[in-house]
């Protein structure tokens, strides 16, 4: 077939790779190839990644910036822990993205109409993430805003670790992931709208010299709520369609898994869509749950059996998840 793949983010670059030895393959990026980035903290775990960058032909070991051991999580003054890590990392996410689409034709700094990718293609594959440009609205959207910066350390960084500071009542979190020696990612994303306050108070408190800052919303709303998955010659893949954890505003792995359940049912539609449908159920309930908190509802007895299903699925996903998962954990995050 001949496929168009707008937006080279993570969904669209690991389905150009996958792609191009059995179709033909054009990708379009919104930004220019010189400022081609990818606005995310690059946190992602090891097994999971490795398993699906293989498939790719991509070694995810070669790409890997710091191997986290802990996670410092804390609630406020008295209430700090840390999570033990089972190979949660930050890992150069462009530059995976680039050698993924080397060799293929890309057409960078162009948004393309759809009467135009229409007449020149079988399929149109919407990965543009949260703008899901060439489909129809979500059926039932939601979505935060976030800001992030990139900072380089003189001396010695803050942190010697992954570190996460979650928002009272869980409305978001303030996040500070190592790069290397020197640098890392800081940022939030925040329901009430604090994202760039608690952004910047933890850069006045720690210093550092600011060298990139992005900010978008990410896009929380689950795949049930992102119908239609495919319109007319067009597909979505990726956050588009709402493949992010939304306790976590994790998306690399989900859109990824999207990307191949995407390969696995190429020409029928209707088949992606209950297949995608299925495997991200547990993420609408999560989402249950995370909008509980955020809206100041929720409640222990009533959603018990919810937080249950939530524990038991990410105990059974440590791997995926690169971390250890304890109830005790999960019942101070619900208490936050
Ligand atoms: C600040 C921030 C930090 C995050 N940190 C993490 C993290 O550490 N770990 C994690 O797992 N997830 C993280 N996420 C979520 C994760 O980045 C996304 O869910 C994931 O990258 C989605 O992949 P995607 O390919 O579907 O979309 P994207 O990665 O958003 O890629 C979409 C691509 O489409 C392009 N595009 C947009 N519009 C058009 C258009 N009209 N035409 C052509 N191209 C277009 C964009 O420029 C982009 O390159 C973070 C998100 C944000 C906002």
């Amino acid at each position: 077939m001949k496929i168009a793949v707008c937006g080279m983010g993570v969904a669209g670059s690991y389905l150009m790779a996958r792609l191009k030895e059995n179709h033909e393959v054009v990708g379009f990026e919104r930004m220019t190839e010189e400022n081609h980035d990818s606005i995310c903290a690059w946190g992602s775990s090891k097994s999971k990644m490795q398993e699906l960058c293989k498939k790719a032909d991509i070694d995810f070991e070669k790409y890997i910036i710091h191997d986290g051991k802990n996670l410092h999580i804390e609630i406020n003054d008295e209430h700090k822990f840390d999570i033990k890590l089972k190979g949660l990392c930050t890992y150069d996410k462009i530059r995976i993205i680039r050698d993924m689409i080397k060799g293929c034709k890309v057409h960078y700094g162009v948004t393309p109409k759809l009467s135009d990718l229409e007449r020149d293609f079988d399929l149109i594959v919407d990965a543009t993430g949260f703008y899901r440009m060439y489909l129809p609205k979500p059926s039932n959207d939601f979505y935060l805003p976030t800001y992030q910066y990139k900072i380089e350390y003189e001396n010695k960084v803050p942190m010697d670790d992954f570190y996460v500071k979650p928002f009272r009542g869980i409305t978001g979190y303030f996040w500070y992931f190592p790069l290397s020696k020197n640098l890392a990612h800081i940022g939030a994303g925040d329901y009430r709208k604090n994202h760039v306050k608690e952004t910047d108070e933890f850069l006045k408190k720690h210093g550092g010299k600011i060298t990139k800052t992005v900010g978008r919303p990410i896009r929380l709303a689950t795949p049930d709520r992102c119908e239609p998955f495919y319109h007319g010659k067009v597909v979505g893949v990726g956050e588009s369609i709402g493949t992010v954890y939304p306790l976590l505003g994790e998306g690399i792995i989900p859109s990824m898994i999207c990307a191949d359940i995407f390969i696995k049912n190429i020409g029928n539609n209707e088949k992606y869509r209950k297949e995608v449908l299925t495997y991200f159920a547990i993420y609408s309930k999560v989402l249950k749950f995370v909008l509980s908190k955020m809206k100041g509802e929720f409640s222990f007895v009533k959603q018990f059996v919810d937080l249950m299903s939530i524990f038991r699925y990410m105990k059974k996903n440590e791997d995926r998840f690169g971390m250890e998962i304890h109830m005790r954990d999960l019942v101070k995050v619900a208490k936050a």
